[in-house]
């Protein structure tokens, strides 16, 4: 089985989040039993000397509304499954989709090359591949150009990580790039509301589309959660599938992670109090032996942060410290900006920083998980790994992931144990953190719980199988 993986980022080259995690892991498992070529673009941040990628001599032009576009082709030296495709329009810019004041203006051109590109290198490497495999709305065009431009045979499975995010962009994007009118500016395919959308055109041509888990499978096709593409999901679920995540198990390693202060794992977890002693320490927060709750991730609406902000000046006052690393939307970076040294029980860091973030996992006892729509979240389950148990909205895959530690009914070996809320409010969001705090001071049950999730398997051991079957 040979398999062509696109993606717009791929860890450790380029991240912005868990997209990036995925395109990484998922790959990994798989080349276990098959051929996968992964293809992402070579942007102006990725530190080609760090990671040894060259120039793999080899080039080609993409024609497109009368201008011509040279895309160069990289590899990854020890790696030459890595490939990477270079072109100034689509890959010098400081960050990889926005600026702080939004879209770049040319994002349906710069995803729009990469599609082509995408094909283009296989056709032109020859490369033998069964499958292609695309993500989110920055690939999605790729289905649109391999049934109705270039006429492939290759199954095409899509898979939407976020529905919140589909690229939509001015109908000019049409001539741009030399799509079909009659065949594409349809309102089951490509057509929206008088733009494009890249996103519906990956649902529409794709052979099979998954989500990234069963319970967001399931919540897109609503109103709530659909992001007006429901009607559209519902017509096509006939191919629609929820796989959930997995992490990749060799990143995230307590046991060998070297960001961390003190490498640990279940049978060594006493261990873990020293990463927490010293992060304490290093961030000025006292009494280590309180509870820790920590929050990672982007700044946005979804994930909670307005309970997050409101629930603050409360905190201030409980008997336990709070780590926050996000960033985001420009508004929030300003609001957690301006707290940073307001509660001395609270510590708020503004950035994106991987290796804080793992000494964070490592050390803390709680994660904290707000989100107001997730589709399958992959803090919570780097959160077990490293032997805590994370506090989490009842939601898309967190639901799939984390059971209530007072359910004890639902409690096995396959599912992580934490404390679960359903209705998004300042109310029940506070009543979980107390029921957080009061577990922890059962210190037997807390830890018997915090090795339980240690042990519970989210690799992609069971999900890299279900993809290959999806493939065939
Ligand atoms: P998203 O919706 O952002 O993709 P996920 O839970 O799927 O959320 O994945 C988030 C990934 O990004 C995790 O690996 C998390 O640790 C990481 N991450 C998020 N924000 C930050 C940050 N500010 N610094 C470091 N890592 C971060």
């Amino acid at each position: 089985m040979n398999i062509l993986f696109a993606s717009s980022e791929i860890f450790p080259y380029a991240k912005s989040g868990g997209l990036a995690d995925v395109a990484h892991s998922l790959p990994n498992e798989l080349r276990e039993v098959a051929k996968v070529y992964t293809v992402m673009p070579l942007y102006s941040s990725v530190d080609r000397k760090k990671y040894d990628i060259s120039y793999s001599g080899f080039s080609f032009d993409i024609w497109l509304n009368g201008t011509k576009h040279q895309i160069d082709l990289y590899r990854q030296s020890k790696n030459s499954f890595e490939l990477f495709l270079y072109n100034p329009i689509l890959c010098d810019r400081e960050s990889l989709y926005n600026d702080s004041f939004g879209d770049f203006g040319n994002n349906q051109l710069r995803f729009g090359l990469f599609s082509y590109a995408v094909i283009e290198t296989m056709l032109r490497l020859e490369l033998k591949i069964d499958a292609i495999h695309l993500n989110d709305w920055q690939s999605a065009l790729v289905a649109l150009l391999a049934k109705t431009k270039y006429h492939l045979t290759q199954k095409i499975v899509f898979t939407i990580h976020n529905l919140a995010y589909q690229g939509i962009f001015h109908k000019s994007a049409m001539n741009e790039l030399e799509l079909n009118w009659e065949e594409c500016f349809k309102s089951d395919r490509f057509e929206y509301f008088d733009q494009v959308n890249f996103l519906k055109a990956g649902i529409f041509y794709s052979d099979v589309i998954t989500t990234v888990s069963p319970t967001y499978a399931l919540e897109i096709q609503t109103p709530s959660f659909g992001h007006t593409l429901e009607s559209m999901l519902i017509t096509n679920s006939h191919k629609l599938k929820g796989i959930i995540n997995g992490i990749s198990y060799d990143v995230f390693n307590p046991a060998t992670d070297e960001n961390i202060y003190k490498n640990f794992d279940i049978q060594s977890y006493d261990l873990k109090l020293k990463n927490k002693t010293k992060l304490c320490k290093e961030l000025n927060l006292s009494e280590p032996n309180r509870p820790l709750f920590i929050f990672i991730g982007r700044f946005a609406d979804q994930k909670g942060v307005d309970l997050i902000l409101q629930s603050l000046h409360l905190l201030k006052d409980f008997e336990i410290n709070v780590a926050i690393l996000g960033s985001g939307e420009r508004y929030y970076n300003g609001v957690f900006t301006k707290l940073t040294d307001k509660y001395s029980n609270i510590h708020i860091k503004v950035g994106y920083d991987e290796s804080f973030a793992r000494k964070l996992y490592a050390s803390a006892d709680f994660l904290l998980m707000p989100s107001i729509f997730e589709p399958c979240g992959l803090n919570q389950m780097i959160m077990m790994r490293y032997g805590g148990v994370p506090i989490v909205a009842k939601t898309g895959g967190l639901k799939d992931t984390v059971v209530d530690f007072s359910d004890s009914s639902n409690h096995t070996k396959e599912i992580g144990v934490g404390v679960t809320f359903e209705e998004y409010n300042l109310f029940w969001y506070m009543h979980a953190i107390t029921k957080a705090i009061s577990l922890y001071s059962n210190q037997k049950k807390y830890i018997k719980f915090a090795k339980h999730n240690m042990s519970v398997d989210n690799s992609w051991k069971h999900s890299a199988k279900e993809y290959l079957r999806v493939y065939k």
